[in-house]
């Protein structure tokens, strides 16, 4: 006999919480969910709590709050709006476990108040460690509360260390693709449109995270991910391109062995794993191929073409509140990008303009933090 685990969605409406709810519907005797929330899609949040009937709808967007509540009308689902309503329903909604699958800073309070209140985090959304890693860490130490990771890559990471001893593992490898631009030629980097940023080859993700993948921002994000997950020096932790997205991620330990984690691109499968560790339940979704795959190639990721690598890992290794910086610096910028304000090249330039101009504040400080959150 197994539990239904209850499941508080943040972020239902995008491409990760899209993939919640078919895990969840895939398995209808594990997951119910305890909540949804959105930003400003309300005609799909009531859509979606009309089907999976969560005890209470959030919209982020004020504006939307008079048509969710008419949306959902006599079916006594709670509706509440705001943007602190997502950290109060993460503090005290009745969920087993927060999937935060909000994209960007916006998700940082939500994850704080869910550990603060003891809450397991199913986190997608990693930017609130970057931003907030030490923090959350610290928090999770006295609550009690643990952070699962849902991003492929340190998925395959937490899986490839069970059953291992910290004091064996040797390094970590973080696959990543390259994104569209692998073999762009650098001298036309300047006319890089958002239209050709946001075509991923392996994985159909939100604009943001497309956008990452394009510059590499998102394997800097990733690094630092790691960093406050398993808790390995900078010098323990190589990125390497892997162009078809099908090795995950890798451990090697000391005595060379190493542990891969493959699989075809397909977020239902780490999301499912974040909610049902240490246990992999049946699902019929497409196997891997390795005969149809042929051939897999790995290469040392070029600096010149990818900067953002490097900026990652200056951050990281000044620590503090310049990850924080680094990862407002850039969400910023892809922003500007996205409505055409700055070029390709461009949002490295401002990230890297961000962090040469941060004087350290203290990373342990919700204030120092949300003053980073809402400086242009
Ligand atoms: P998305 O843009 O498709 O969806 C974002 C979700 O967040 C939506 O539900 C939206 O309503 C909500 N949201 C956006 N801004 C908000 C705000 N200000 N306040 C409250 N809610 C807000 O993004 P996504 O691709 O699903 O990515 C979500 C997170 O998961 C990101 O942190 C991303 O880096 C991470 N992630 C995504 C993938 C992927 O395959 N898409 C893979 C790994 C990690
Ligand atoms: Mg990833």
């Amino acid at each position: 006999m197994t539990m239904m685990k209850k499941i508080g969605l943040l972020g239902s409406t995008g491409s990760i919480g899209r993939n919640v709810l078919r895990v969840a519907e895939t398995h209808p005797e594990r997951f119910c969910l305890a909540y949804l929330t959105a930003n400003t899609r309300v005609d799909e949040l009531i859509a979606q709590a009309l089907k999976f009937r969560p005890q209470t709808a959030v919209i982020a967007d004020e504006g939307g709050y008079a048509s969710l509540c008419a949306g959902l009308a006599g079916t006594g689902i709670r509706c509440e709006a705001g943007a602190a309503a997502l950290a109060d329903i993460a503090r005290d909604g009745e969920a087993d476990v927060v999937l935060n699958a909000i994209v960007g800073a916006a998700g940082m309070l939500p994850t704080l108040a869910a550990v603060e209140a003891g809450r397991d985090v199913a986190l997608s959304n990693k930017e609130s460690l970057v931003m907030a890693g030490e923090l959350i860490n610290h928090i999770c130490r006295t609550s009690g509360a643990r952070i699962f990771p849902v991003d492929s890559e340190h998925s395959a990471i937490w899986q490839c260390l069970a059953g291992e001893q910290d004091r064996d593992v040797e390094k970590i490898i973080l696959t990543g693709s390259g994104g569209p631009f692998l073999r762009r030629d650098l001298s036309t980097f300047d006319a890089i449109t958002p239209a050709e940023a946001l075509r991923h080859p392996n994985w159909s993700m939100g604009a943001k995270i497309t956008v990452d993948s394009a510059t590499m921002f998102n394997k800097g994000l990733e690094l630092i991910e790691a960093f406050h997950l398993f808790h390995l020096d900078p010098s323990r932790m190589e990125i390497l391109i892997h162009p078809e997205s099908i090795v995950h991620s890798m451990v090697q330990f000391r005595d060379g062995s190493v542990k891969a984690q493959l699989g075809v691109p397909d977020m239902k499968v780490p999301i499912q794993y974040a909610l049902t560790y240490p246990e992999h339940l049946l699902s019929d979704w497409p196997r891997l191929d390795l005969a149809a795959a042929g051939t897999l190639h790995f290469e040392q990721p070029d600096l010149r073409r990818f900067p953002a690598l490097a900026l990652a890992r200056t951050a990281l290794e000044k620590g503090k509140t310049y990850p924080a910086v680094f990862n407002m610096a850039n969400e910023r910028a892809v922003g500007r990008f996205l409505k055409g304000e700055i070029s390709f090249p461009q949002i490295t330039q401002a990230v890297r303009t961000a962090l040469e101009a941060h004087e350290a504040l203290d990373p342990l400080s919700r204030e120092d933090l949300l003053f980073l959150c809402k400086l242009n």
